[in-house]
Formats: structure tokens, C-alpha cells, sequence
């Protein structure tokens, strides 16, 4: 076989085989192909697509890239993955309060891609590892019954090679790019039952319910295939997600949240929907309204939260977060309502430009990221504003420019009439 005849193909949209799949990720993993060529690949993958064998053929090449996790647990493993969105911490909440219900959590979070933040580089932010052995991923389920971490060279090694080339050359938001990078990453744990969260919207990768379907579609077909459950919820992502947007800042609202500190009424309506669902699944409550209050139990007793900080601490972070009460740093701005409405928020063009201006994210894998840095909202969406209202501040740890203010203003319009009401969960696939 010979990586010339197999580019040629691809770029000539001609159906690659298993074996000319997994001869070419071998290739990337074991350092044999200039990365050229792996750009070349990805491109003309996002151009012409796959064909869903090719998918399911990419996604099994890329699990048995690296190891394979068969991580131990009295009761069936969930695993719970986001497609990307703009100010999604849902993991950082759900994980601890999950395991907290006895349900272990096993998560493999990649970093930002595009304009779409990262789970990992949120925990980073703080100090938290999220590289470890396979030993102290068993020893951290045990202790505390989850663990996020990151594909590394031993887990995963072709995701960890392809997302970055794919957010250095703008291919990230292609379904076969995405389907086989996603569900890799979940292959190689043994989780029984996976659930994605499929954004859609301005602000993610699939800006339609057509695309957000077939990613949900082919991703159950992949988990069934390799006797997994998977289940998707497609989700609104047309403006940002809960009262922050960053890495830090986003790990402080989740806190926050654990802490009973709601800030977003949408975000908790979200998150306790979703979870009142597993809850049912996993046979934790009868009904809805069951779930609910226990999930109200499990903030008010801070027993999430604690698991959360004590994961947090013994994967290196120093922070003291009995005493983090305010989100501060060296920079902000505050912006405050020039005249009365209903406000409407957004993600459109612009966004990406803020990202990078302010830091949150990157363009080429050696950026540096401003962890500080972010957005705090004010106001949630339809809310009545009256002149003078503080909608939103600014954190950064340097100077924050002109750019940055006109192009954080745009992320919000003040409306005459309230937008109609919109579903944060639109639809559930299974
Ligand atoms: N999340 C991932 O892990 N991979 C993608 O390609 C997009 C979102």
C-alpha cells in the first residue's frame, strides 16, 4: 500500500477501504507521514466526505490508535460527551453530581476547537491534570467515582494528532471529522451507556437539524455496532450557553452551581432535565419530579461539590475554593445598557475575532491562552432591560481593546419585543 495512491483517492472522492483507513493512521501514529500529508487527508475528507463504512472503518483505526481502557466499576459505565459549544461546562457540573448518585462517569474531553471551548483546557485553567497512567485512572474512578481526562500518546494518539492539524487548517466542523474523533474517543472506555450533547446553532459545529441528526444518527449506529448505548440530545446553541464564556471563569460557574449559586435559570433548567433523565435510566428515580428533588438534595448537602473539589485538589489544583466566592482578575470592563428592551444574545462571525482578541481559544496549537480571560452575562435572554442595566463584564489579564468591547457588544441586541421562547433541548435520539 502506498500513502500517495491513498490521497490520490480521497481527493478524488473515491472510497477508501478499511485497510488503506488503517494503514494510513498507522502511518500518523507512528510518525511515518509528513504532516503535509495528514493535511492533505483532512482536507480533502472535508471536502468530499465519507461514506458512513469509511466513518465507522476511520472511528475503529483511530480507538485502536492507542490503548484501550477497560476501566472497573461495580455498575454499568455513562459517559457523557458535548459536540462543542460556547460556554458549555455541563461535563464539569454533571460528572461529580452523577457519581455523586453512585453512576460512575468516564469522560475523554478533547481541548477548544474553533470557536467552541474545551473541557480540558477549562480544568487546565486551574491547574487540574487531566493527563495521567491507566493506573490512576482506575484509582481516581474508585475514589470518586469519575474522571475526565485527555487523549494522550497511549489513549486515542490519532485524535490527539488529527484535532490539532484540524484546528490549525479550519477543517473541524466536518461530520466525518467530527463523528470519528468523538466516537473514539468513546470507544476506548468500556462505557456502557453514552449520552451526546449535539449542538446546533450559530455558535456550533452543526448549524442545522439536518447535519445535527445525521452526526446523531451515525454515532448511535457506530455504539451499536460495538454493543454500546448511545443516546443523543440535539441542542440549541445559538447564543452562548449558562452566565460565562471561558476557561477559569466557566470552572467558577460550575462551582458556583454545585454550590446552589444558580446564574443561569437556562442552564439549570438544562442541566436538570438532562440528568433527570439518566437518573430514570439508571433506575435512581421513578419520575421527573423525583429526580428533581433529588438533585436538589445533592446541591443543598454540597456533596457534589465537594467531590468535585477534592477530584480537583488531588489532580494538582492549589486553589482554596471554599474562599473563591468572586470571579476577579487584573483587566475588566463592564458593559451597561445604552437604551431599554428585551435582550437577545448571539454567536455569528465576529465571535471568532473575540476568541482569539481576548485569548479563550486558539488558531494554532502553540497559542497561548489567557485562562483568565471571559465573559460574565448579566442578563439571560427576553429578560426586560432598562437603561443603565450592567449587561456583561469583561475579565482579561491584559488591556482590554476597543476591538474586543465593539466586538463583545455584538453579541447581544436589545429588542423591542421579547424573541420567541426557544427549547434548550430540542430533541432526543436514541
Ligand atoms: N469534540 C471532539 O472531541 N471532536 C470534535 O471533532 C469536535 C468536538
Amino acid at each position: 500500500m502506498n500513502i500517495l495512491d491513498i490521497l490520490s483517492k480521497k481527493i478524488k472522492n473515491k472510497k477508501l477501504s478499511k485497510e488503506e483507513i488503517d494503514f494510513f493512521v498507522k502511518l500518523c501514529v507512528s510518525n511515518q507521514i509528513e504532516a503535509n500529508k495528514i493535511s492533505a487527508f483532512l482536507v480533502a475528507t472535508y471536502i468530499n466526505g465519507m461514506t458512513n463504512d469509511e466513518i465507522y472503518n476511520l472511528t475503529i483505526s483511530m480507538t485502536n490508535s492507542g490503548e484501550i481502557y477497560n476501566v472497573k466499576s461495580n455498575n454499568e459505565i455513562l459517559d457523557k460527551h458535548s459536540t462543542g459549544g460556547v460556554g458549555d461546562k455541563v461535563s464539569i457540573i454533571i460528572c461529580p453530581l452523577l457519581a455523586s448518585f453512585g453512576i460512575p462517569v468516564a469522560k475523554m474531553s478533547g481541548r477548544g476547537l474553533g470557536i467552541t471551548g474545551g473541557t480540558i483546557d477549562k480544568l487546565n485553567s486551574i491547574s487540574v491534570q487531566t493527563m495521567f497512567e491507566k493506573k490512576k485512572v482506575q484509582s481516581l474512578l474508585h475514589k470518586y467515582n469519575f474522571f475526565i481526562i485527555e487523549q494522550s500518546e497511549s489513549i486515542v494518539p490519532a485524535d490527539k494528532i488529527f484535532y490539532s492539524i484540524r484546528n490549525d487548517i479550519a477543517a473541524v466542523d466536518s461530520i466525518p471529522l467530527i463523528t470519528s474523533s468523538i466516537m473514539s474517543k468513546k470507544l476506548a472506555i468500556n462505557s456502557k451507556n453514552i449520552y451526546l450533547d449535539v449542538k446546533m446553532g450559530e455558535g456550533a459545529f452543526f448549524k442545522n437539524m439536518k447535519d445535527a441528526e445525521s452526526f446523531a444518527k451515525l454515532a448511535i449506529k457506530i455504539g451499536k455496532q460495538d454493543n454500546r448505548n448511545v443516546c443523543c440530545y440535539i441542542t440549541d446553541m445559538s447564543g452562548p450557553l449558562g452566565s460565562t464564556i471561558g476557561n477559569k471563569i466557566e470552572i467558577f460557574e460550575a462551582i458556583e452551581f454545585l454550590r446552589g449559586n444558580f446564574y443561569s435559570e437556562s442552564l439549570k433548567k438544562y442541566l436538570y432535565d438532562f440528568i433527570s433523565d439518566v437518573l430514570i435510566d439508571y433506575k435512581k428515580a421513578n419520575s421527573k419530579k423525583e429526580a428533581f428533588q433529588l438533585i436538589d438534595m445533592k446541591i443543598n448537602s454540597l456533596e457534589a461539590y465537594k467531590l468535585l473539589i477534592n477530584y480537583f485538589n488531588e489532580c494538582g489544583s492549589k486553589i482554596e475554593f471554599s474562599k473563591w466566592n468572586d470571579y476577579e482578575t487584573k483587566f475588566k470592563h463592564e458593559i451597561y445598557a445604552s437604551k431599554s428592551g428585551y435582550i437577545s444574545w448571539k454567536i455569528d462571525r465576529t465571535y471568532s475575532d473575540l476568541v482569539i482578541d481576548l485569548k479563550m481559544g486558539r488558531t494554532r496549537k502553540t497559542d497561548q491562552i489567557d485562562n483568565d480571560a471571559g465573559i460574565m452575562i448579566h442578563k439571560e435572554e427576553n429578560s426586560k432591560i432598562n437603561k443603565g442595566d450592567k449587561i456583561l463584564t469583561i475579565f482579561s489579564s491584559s488591556k482590554i481593546s476597543e476591538k474586543i468591547i465593539k466586538n463583545v457588544m455584538n453579541m447581544f441586541a436589545l429588542k423591542k419585543e421579547k424573541n420567541p421562547d426557544k427549547k434548550k433541548i430540542i430533541k432526543i435520539i436514541k
